[in-house]
């Protein structure tokens, strides 16, 4: 494979760019090597600076579930940036997409747009404090919300993928507020909301996870978080930036059937633009900023640029429900025909998926929170792959991180992944 034209980007990005990439997920270090330079990519197919291509199981980490470069959204772009880009001032825009997001969403009688998922995680936990007079927050153990200072404590995504166990920078303060329990453990987070009675302001999780491969939440897990969420007065955050709109219209809230008290939106929200959302109950959402006292800002949010897309896409997601149910096959066949091809060559593994979202763990335990997570063999996904990235095919670059399928995938496309599984030398 020639990646000539890559290797010469990566050396001048590493003059000028932190690391040479703007987002560490994106840099090889984990799995070795360089990062590939894309230059378009259209439906499931990325190509990249040398003129190779590649089927794209990120998808952008998400937001391109409809594939990338879709007609429909690139035409509502084209058509809406002559209008210019923006007013600082409200929009027509604004009021449709943030209908169309309650007729989608469950639980959201209020929503705020965000410029980024970091953004929407941070502003609802400062509103859950402001909302309850409490300090403190309970999240998960390899669950990311974001770079805000008070989520980067256990964190999953690229923090665990570094392997970075304090982040410089974030004071001791902040972080004693944020108190960690392993996911699917409830009786740890009894626990922990027993000893700091009256003083949790929320919790805050990834419903299904995707920020340390995928993890699924066992059957009361999320039940139990709620009914003590209830009994303490504790806000509930579903931190949907990965699961909204991708695993159902309504998101995890509706697919699981569990009602959180504010929940935050990214990725697919915004069609592969910069978008985030938080939003809720109207009793919590009112104490936000002109409403309320609990201050929230942003010369961008609202965007007509991004909302254009993000409402384009979310209303074809809307409209055609069957998007999910051909996700669901799509993401059926994948996982069926690899599960065959490790079980026929005796290879221990673990796969986890809920509809779109899926990971491959190398080991012979259930995947069920960090500590089994990081438990698998992590040399033999780096060697995976590369292996698949030669035959053209694009996984996330850690193995710490879900694949995300888009629509666009075709059969074929499918079992050309498929077939490559079978010709690695485990
Ligand atoms: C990606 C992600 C975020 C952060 O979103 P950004 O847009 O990258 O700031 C927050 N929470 C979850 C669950 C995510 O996957």
């Amino acid at each position: 494979m020639n990646i000539h034209n890559s290797e010469l980007l990566f050396s001048r990005a590493q003059q000028s760019i932190p690391g040479g990439v703007n987002s560490p997920v994106r840099a090889f270090k984990s799995v070795g090597g360089n990062p590939l330079f894309m230059k378009s990519a259209k439906g499931a197919y990325l190509f990249d600076e040398d003129g190779n291509s590649y089927i794209d199981y990120i998808n952008s980490w998400g937001p391109m579930i409809l594939g990338h470069a879709f007609e429909p959204v690139v035409n509502a772009i084209k058509e809406k940036v002559a209008n210019s880009t923006s007013f600082g001032a409200p929009t027509r825009l604004e009021v449709e997409m943030a209908e169309l997001i309650k007729s989608m969403a469950p639980n959201v009688d209020l929503i705020r747009m965000v410029s980024s998922g970091t953004e929407a995680c941070m502003s609802a936990v400062r509103l859950a404090r402001g909302y309850t007079g409490r300090n403190k927050i309970i999240k998960f153990e390899g669950c990311y919300h974001g770079h805000a200072d008070c989520f980067l404590v256990k964190a999953g995504s690229g923090i665990a993928t570094l392997n970075i166990q304090t982040v410089p920078g974030v004071t001791a303060g902040v972080a004693n507020d944020t108190l960690t329990a392993p996911y699917n453990n409830l009786t740890a987070v009894e626990k922990l909301a027993a000893e700091n009675k009256g003083q949790i302001a929320a919790i805050i999780i990834e419903p299904i996870v995707g920020n340390m491969g995928c993890i699924l939440p066992q059957p009361g897990f999320l039940e139990g978080l709620r009914k003590l969420c209830d009994e303490e007065k504790i806000v509930f955050i579903f931190d949907e930036v990965m699961t909204g709109f991708r695993l159902a219209p309504g998101g995890a809230q509706e697919k699981l059937k569990i009602n959180a008290d504010l929940v935050t939106y990214g990725k697919v929200i915004g069609g592969g633009l910069p978008v985030g959302a938080f939003g809720g109950k109207k009793e919590i959402m009112q104490h936000i900023a002109p409403l309320g006292n609990v201050y929230q800002a942003g010369t961008l949010s609202g965007n007509p640029i991004a909302m254009i897309a993000g409402f384009t896409l979310l209303n074809e997601l809307k409209n055609n429900p069957s998007i999910y149910s051909e996700l669901e096959k799509k993401g059926a066949t994948l996982e069926k025909g690899l599960r065959e091809i490790l079980e026929y060559k005796k290879i221990p593994h673990q796969i986890n998926r809920m509809g779109s979202m899926m990971s491959l763990h190398f080991c012979d335990h259930e995947v069920v929170d960090f500590e089994s997570a990081s438990n698998a063999d992590i040399a033999l996904f780096n060697k995976l792959f590369h292996h698949l990235l030669e035959n053209g095919i694009y996984l996330p670059p850690s193995g710490y991180e879900s694949w995300f399928l888009s629509n666009a995938l075709s059969s074929g496309d499918i079992e050309k992944t498929i077939n490559a599984f079978k010709n690695f030398a485990f």
